[in-house]
């Protein structure tokens, strides 16, 4: 039995995973009571909760990896494995009384403005609202991306990508083929290769890979940092401070030449064949895709069952992948490991603005928003990991929280400045976004020689934060109400009142 929806909230959060999360217990620590969370699932924990494909693991550090309000002293691994962050998330969720706030198997469908009433009007499958203040919380990585390949619908086998895992699906002794040598890919490939008959992986870039320095955490480290609190934070201080310096060949990639040494030592290591070592061999520079982190991935390429295809794909037909140089690579399975639409995300398509243009349509292509957060023409609209507030070397939740706090400062001057609507100045943001393409110029993601999610169809990089995430927290880090344009609440309309007879009729 679902609760209801309400007919009015003050805050309407989307998303239940990292972002929401933090949200909905930051704001409720204010005193926000009147808020929900809508969850399109029946489980909170967002792209950890969906993505169980075999392997799934965070390749950042489970002690940064973490909401710094909520510390774990009892993660059981250096990089955490999916179901102890799912896990993890669902006792955020549960201690810190969230849970009675979200609306499961509720999907946000629209949302618009309506300027008259100063609040959003939000319809979703299971009915429609009203809220003051809409907090998007969805992320980049919630919409999988299956390519449109011609003749994929013929395809006489199974089917799924990695955020849908099937796991069901019995993959021992099939013949399988994996489209994709992302993150995801890389993790799941070593997990499977050993069961499965065949394994044709269909790669058009190689990812460069380097070593995964995981380990078990003991249990004494553990009762450390459930006894010493202050251990734990220093621990965290410390892989916070030691990530950052990763972004120093990402900013400026002429640094970058030893860390892309021991990427191609990597392969060596584990690759003996010549011409295999040359078709992992990426031939950009390291970090303008995401540095993979795996010691299974290329030993599970180098084995028998295993044919590393670069030739593109041409076509599906019911039983094999057919490549442009016209060979047909038979298979059972296809497992798209193909990402996530990030730069075209459906919720731009959902958020109607007060000109009654989606985001999408404000965005013309290359998605902005000022500090990454709010958008003009889009009032009390708070976008958690909006545009330019990706990351390719650290946490995540570092830029989480830092606009979650942004956010509660927004709201707190809401209240105090008796404020209905706040809009960010178009100057503001366009001020914010040459910033970031300033910041960006030089970077690996623009001058590293890849073509890569992070750049949208305008060729712009619109995902990535460019530069040290101590530098983003700095920016956000105090309100400026200077930046936006602030409206009071309409007085309200007096009720027409019928008028009175002057003369009573006779
Ligand atoms: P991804 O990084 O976007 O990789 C998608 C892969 O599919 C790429 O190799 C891409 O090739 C390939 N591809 C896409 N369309 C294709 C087509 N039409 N034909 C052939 N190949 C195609 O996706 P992902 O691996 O799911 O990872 C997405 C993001 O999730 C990561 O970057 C990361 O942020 C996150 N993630 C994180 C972890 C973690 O440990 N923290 C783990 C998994 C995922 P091209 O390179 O040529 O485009």
């Amino acid at each position: 039995m679902h609760t209801p929806l309400p007919m009015h909230v003050r805050i309407a959060i989307a998303g239940t995973g990292f972002a929401g999360l933090a949200a909905a217990v930051r704001l409720m620590e204010d005193g926000e009571r009147d808020l929900v969370l809508l969850e399109r699932s029946g489980d909170v924990g967002g792209t950890w909760r969906d993505n169980s494909y075999p392997g799934c693991a965070c390749d950042v550090p489970s002690h940064l990896y973490s909401l710094s309000f909520a510390p774990n002293p009892g993660w059981s691994r250096a990089f955490s494995p999916q179901e102890e962050i799912h896990r993890y998330l669902q006792g955020v969720a549960r201690d810190h009384g969230v849970l009675p706030h979200v609306r499961f198997d509720t999907t946000l469908l629209h949302a618009a403005w309506d300027d008259e009433r100063q609040r959003w009007a939000i319809e979703t499958s299971r009915g429609t609202f009203t809220a003051d203040i809409l907090i998007s919380g969805v992320g980049g990585l919630s919409e999988p991306a299956i390519p449109a390949l011609p003749g994929l619908d013929t395809f006489a086998g199974a089917t799924f990508h990695s955020a849908t895992w099937d796991h069901d699906h019995e993959l021992r002794g099939s013949r399988v083929a994996v489209i994709g040598t992302g993150a995801s890919a890389i993790q799941f490939i070593p997990e499977i290769v050993q069961d499965v008959e065949r394994l044709t992986l269909l790669q058009r870039t190689p990812p460069w890979v380097l070593p995964r320095r995981d380990r078990a955490i003991s249990p004494w480290e553990q009762r450390l940092f459930r006894r010493v609190p202050l251990a734990q934070k220093a621990m965290r201080a410390a892989i916070y401070a030691g990530r950052e310096l990763f972004a120093l060949p990402l900013l400026h990639p002429r640094l970058a030449r030893r860390t892309q040494e021991m990427a191609v030592a990597n392969i060596h290591r584990s690759v003996s064949d010549p011409e295999l070592r040359a078709k992992l061999t990426p031939d950009y520079t390291i970090g303008c895709k995401r540095i993979l982190l795996s010691n299974r991935y290329y030993r599970a390429l180098a084995r028998d069952n295993v044919d590393v295809v670069t030739t593109g794909i041409r076509e599906v037909r019911p039983h094999g992948v057919v490549t442009d140089d016209g060979v047909e690579h038979p298979c059972d399975t296809i497992i798209f490991g193909t990402g996530f639409q990030v730069t075209d995300q459906p919720v731009a398509h959902q958020i109607v603005g007060s000109a009654g243009r989606t985001l999408h349509e404000a965005w013309a292509g290359s998605p902005t928003a000022h500090l990454g957060t709010t958008v003009a023409g889009f009032p009390n609209l708070f976008m958690l990991l909006g545009p330019n507030t990706g990351l390719g070397h650290t946490s995540i939740t570092i830029m989480i929280e830092a606009q979650v706090e942004y956010v509660r400062q927004a709201l707190r001057h809401m209240r105090t400045a008796r404020v209905a609507t706040i809009e960010p100045r178009p100057a503001a943001q366009a001020a914010w976004n040459a910033e970031v393409d300033r910041r960006g110029r030089g970077t690996v993601w623009t001058a590293g020689g890849c073509a890569s999610w992070y750049l949208d169809e305008t060729g712009r990089n619109s995902t990535l934060w460019p530069a040290f995430t101590f530098t983003y927290r700095r920016r956000v880090a105090r309100f400026d109400a200077a930046d936006y344009t602030l409206t009071g609440p309409r007085p309200r309309r007096a009720t027409p009142v019928a008028p009175v007879p002057a003369t009573v009729p006779a």
